[in-house]
């Protein structure tokens, strides 16, 4: 990990205009109007239309990757190449269809009141518009940097990540940078009276495992003569499903803990119950109490706190009165730091003793983690306390998966922290992402755009 210290008053404050803002929100609709729906993605249209962005304000764009799924990679260099900033996202998105009725078309970039509405409006248009405008406006305000500040949207983060594997592997020497601010943040949590802010310092890993159930086909008029596989695996599934696996209280969850009990329950009371409960005995309790005030964030804390065993999908039988003789089962397993695939399929292969199953696993990718206690984690605090005078910050370990790994591999620190406005719900976006309606504020669109552009002279001044 470089050391460095950061300078912590940055020469000037970088305030985006109503007129700068009118161009943002335009950028943002331009990029939704550009259908990337992943498969099949065709994110190298969306690439092409950040590169004439980038050109039109003079900053140089390559667009490069597999055809139709280029990345876009731009690149301001300061006085020196060295260190590298590096803001991430990725160009393409979800399906839009069957998760619910669209009151504005998926592909309009449709403005109401605040809102600018459209897949990937939130996931991940929001920061590739950002991320875009804050390089522009440090460009256009000609600010000294003494290192590189880079730009990669890519394609195909929500399905396998194509775009980070290839420009990590193929075009290494054009993306790889010290520090990188990725996908994630997010809107301001609230913790009683305070507002948080989440900083994802790592993310979960992976296995996925398919079990097979074997039995002995048979008529389904003489079930005893039989021996039913969906039975089995019925059985392996509740078992699964009810495994209390082990608890692990990491560095990093415990304060993320600490500071959601003394917000919810008081200094006095806070501090009784994480002297008493904050042990993996008690912790159970403790996260229940968490939960009758606000179980989202409690549910969120318990997963980071074990290994996860989700058991989703059954094919077995094909006639009603046919015993089925085989039955395969997919389970979908998350990682702790300190766990790996041989520890998810040891786990499984406990649970499912006796039932005569294989268990097999067919896609892994390991828990990936950046330190919190780096000179990078206190640069974006401190740019976030400015920008939102009170907030708190909270390193935070994702349970689910983004880009970040491929660049966490290289050996870069890694935060998820394009943040929204502190007057912005969880409640108000969340539905939108990956369901129908997703939309973005246009205040979360200045604030995530001040945040990069005051942040970025902390790191490379
Ligand atoms: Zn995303």
């Amino acid at each position: 990990m470089p050391i460095l210290c950061f300078t912590m008053s940055p020469s000037a404050h970088v305030a985006v205009t109503s007129a700068e803002l009118d161009e943002a929100v335009e950028l943002l609709q331009g990029l939704v109007r550009i259908d990337t729906t992943n498969p099949p993605g065709n994110e190298g249209k969306a690439a092409e239309y950040l590169k004439a962005c980038f050109e039109n304000n003079g900053i140089d764009c390559d667009v490069i990757g597999e055809p139709r799924r280029e990345n876009a990679v731009a690149k301001i260099r300061g006085e020196k190449e060295r260190p590298r900033l590096l803001f991430l996202s990725h160009t393409d998105v979800v399906p839009t269809a069957n998760v619910g009725t669209w009151e504005h078309p998926p592909f309009s970039g449709e403005i109401e009141g605040n809102w600018v509405y459209g897949r990937g409006a939130c996931d991940d248009k929001f920061d590739a518009a950002a991320q875009a405008m804050a390089l522009i406006l440090l460009k256009r305000r000609n600010i000294q940097l003494n290192g590189t500040l880079l730009y990669a949207s890519v394609s195909d983060e929500e399905v396998n990540g194509r775009g980070a594997d290839w420009l990590t592997s193929k075009a290494r020497s054009n993306v790889a940078s010290e520090y990188v601010v990725g996908e994630g943040g997010g809107p301001p949590i609230e913790i009683g009276s305070k507002k948080a802010y989440k900083i994802s310092t790592g993310e979960k890993g992976l296995v996925w495992l398919k079990l097979t159930a074997k039995g002995k086909a048979g008529h389904g008029a003489v079930p005893t003569l039989a021996d039913n596989a969906n039975i089995k695996m019925a059985k392996a599934f509740q078992n699964l499903s009810s495994l209390k696996t082990k608890i692990t209280l990491l560095e990093d969850v415990a304060s993320e803990i600490k500071m959601v009990v003394t917000g919810l329950f008081g200094e006095e009371q806070g501090s009784e119950l994480i002297k008493s409960h904050l042990n993996a005995r008690a912790l159970d309790e403790l996260l229940d109490r968490i939960a009758s005030k606000n179980r989202e964030v409690a549910e969120g804390l318990r997963s980071l706190t074990r290994m996860t065993i989700s058991p989703n999908v059954i094919h077995g039988g094909t006639e009603t009165n046919v015993i089925p003789g085989i039955c395969e089962g997919k389970v979908d397993i998350r990682l702790i730091p300190g766990q790996d695939n041989n520890d998810a399929i040891r786990t499984v292969n406990e649970c499912v003793k006796g039932l005569d199953m294989e268990v097999d696993a067919y896609q892994y990718s390991a828990v990936s983690i950046s330190p919190s206690n780096t000179s990078f984690y206190y640069a974006i605090h401190s740019t976030l306390t400015e920008l939102a005078p009170g907030c708190l910050t909270l390193p935070q370990i994702s349970a689910g998966m983004s880009d970040s790994r491929f660049w966490r591999k290289l050996g870069s620190v890694v935060y998820g922290c394009v943040p929204l406005s502190p007057e912005t719900k969880l409640a108000d976006i969340s539905p939108g992402v990956h369901g129908p309606n997703e939309r973005i504020d246009i205040p979360s669109l200045k604030f995530g755009t001040e945040f990069l552009c005051n942040l970025t002279p902390r790191i490379l001044s």
